[in-house]
């Protein structure tokens, strides 16, 4: 048996009570060693306290999130809501039809589409073999998935165009940073069987407006990539200026020289700036009816009023895109160029084509909401325009056992008449129940007891003045209705 041996000693003055708590260690080879511990006495309600929170402690080192992933708690929650409503109110105006697919999909689906050579398909998605030995993946975009379904439901006999709408989560193995997870949600719009420049327009309108619904200042910067044709001439023309540079470029961009040049340019490390900056602009490559094409699009967005700037180093990272590309960006002054995008888009008029379908031109973008909801938080306390709290208009209060079985069927009898009711069950007295209704802002508590169970009545307390009134239960709605003015 271990042994263990203490000795107290009292320190005078105000100073702890400390304790040298001499361990003897009973070893396996039976030797034996000493330590000495100093630390406070701790009461018995202390001691329990260490012991739940050493608990607690290893519980949540034991269940850690996987890296990149998280929790969208409920204080969020209100972010979350206000942007799925906006999303969900921009894409009905402009005649959106919501479309679902699966989180996982054929690998090859996002190899053929979102294209060998790019970040996504080279480094960052989930792919695994299923149990009937597929190759599957957790969808790092929904483009795919959409052109996908439009394809297996032969949605090119509806009328053109299909307009259709997500809101979903996207997985990318990516290194986790500020606004990158692996696992985020995208509002996403995909327009296919249109290519005229209005439906481009339309496009970038959309995004827009999704932003301007929210209060949210951005900014978008636009570009033309051209046809395949024309970007290829550029690319050769890239190449051979970035061959001439190499030295100067980090080790990503270096292997990207003949596999992927147009990704230069879309580098963020600091050594490839100057190299990009002087690097030629595909704008100048465009033949005249992809240049007339993209002086409609930004003719459409001048007569919208819809503020961007061209940037003419904007490729965007996948490869399905031609012509048309976009990103949105906050509208910080202060710091425009260190930013993430928080959306982006463009046409893809070869996609459908390209896995099998008839030719059908589309556009489309998607909106990064875990970076929009990172961004309400911060903009709207900064400029005093946070959202509202979830707000109830009264309180229920009870007290005894009897009374919360009728409470509780008050409550349901109350649901659907658009009252928000506070309560707590759990709560015995009505000090804490009165407490609980005064922190939650209520005008008025309704109490009901011993007595107004028998009457089948109940009390509403106005909260201000004190006064309380008697009413028959049967008749809680229309009087709550009438005082409420709802
Ligand atoms: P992309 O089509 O890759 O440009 O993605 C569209 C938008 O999704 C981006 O502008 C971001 O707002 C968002 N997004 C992309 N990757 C991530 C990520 N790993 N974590 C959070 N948001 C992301």
């Amino acid at each position: 048996m271990p042994k263990e041996k203490k000795v107290t000693t009292k320190k005078v003055g105000k100073k702890k009570k400390t304790v040298l708590k001499k361990k003897i260690l009973n070893k396996k080879d039976n030797k034996q060693e000493t330590k000495i511990e100093e630390g406070p006495v701790l009461t018995k309600k202390e001691k329990e306290e260490k012991k739940i929170d050493k608990k607690r402690k290893k519980a949540t080192a034991d269940w850690s999130l996987l890296r990149g992933m998280r929790d969208l708690l409920p204080e969020d929650q209100k972010y979350w809501r206000k942007c799925f409503e906006t999303a969900q109110n921009v894409s009905d105006y402009f005649l959106y039809k919501k479309i679902e697919t699966p989180v996982v999909e054929e690998t090859k689906l996002f190899i053929r589409t979102v294209g060998k050579g790019t970040d996504i398909v080279d480094k960052e998605m989930y792919t695994f073999e299923d149990k009937d030995g597929k190759k599957v993946t957790l969808r790092p975009e929904g483009t795919a998935s959409a052109a996908r379904a439009f394809i297996g439901h032969g949605m090119w006999n509806k009328p053109q165009p299909v307009k259709l709408w997500y809101y979903s989560p996207m997985f990318r193995h990516d290194r986790p940073q500020a606004g990158r997870y692996r696992q985020f949600w995208q509002y996403s719009c995909e327009c296919f069987g249109a290519d005229d420049p209005s439906v481009d327009a339309e496009n970038v309108l959309m995004a827009y407006n999704f932003f301007k619904d929210l209060n949210l200042p951005v900014q978008i910067r636009i570009n033309s990539i051209g046809d395949p044709e024309e970007r290829e001439r550029y690319k050769q023309e890239l190449i051979t200026y970035l061959r001439t540079k190499r030295s100067y470029l980090c080790e990503d961009c270096k292997k990207r020289i003949n596999r992927s040049p147009l990704r230069v340019l879309d580098c963020k490390q600091e050594e490839c700036q100057p190299v990009i900056e002087g690097a030629p602009q595909i704008i100048d490559w465009l033949q005249e009816p992809s240049k007339n094409r993209f002086m409609t699009v930004l003719e459409y967005l001048d007569e919208l009023g819809i503020p961007y700037t061209l940037d003419t180093k904007l490729v965007r990272g996948l490869d399905y895109y031609n012509g048309m590309v976009f990103e949105i960006y906050y509208k910080d002054q202060e710091n425009e160029t260190a930013q993430s995008a928080l959306g982006g888009g463009g046409r893809y008029d070869l996609l459908i084509e390209s896995m099998g379908g008839n030719h059908t031109p589309a556009v489309g973008f998607s909106i990064g909401v875990d970076r929009v909801v990172n961004l309400m938080k911060t903009h709207f306390k900064e400029n005093n325009c946070d959202l509202p709290d979830q707000k109830v208009d009264i309180y229920l209060a009870h007290l005894g056992k009897d009374a919360r079985r009728v409470a509780l069927r008050l409550l349901e009898e109350i649901r659907g008449s658009g009252i928000k009711i506070g309560y707590n069950f759990f709560k015995e007295a009505l000090k804490n129940q009165l407490e609980a209704a005064n922190k939650l802002e209520v005008p008025y508590v309704l109490i009901i007891g011993q007595k107004e169970l028998q009457d089948g009545t109940i009390i509403i307390r106005d909260m201000e003045s004190g006064v309380q009134e008697i009413i028959d239960q049967k008749k809680i709605e229309s009087h709550l209705k009438k005082k409420l003015k709802k």
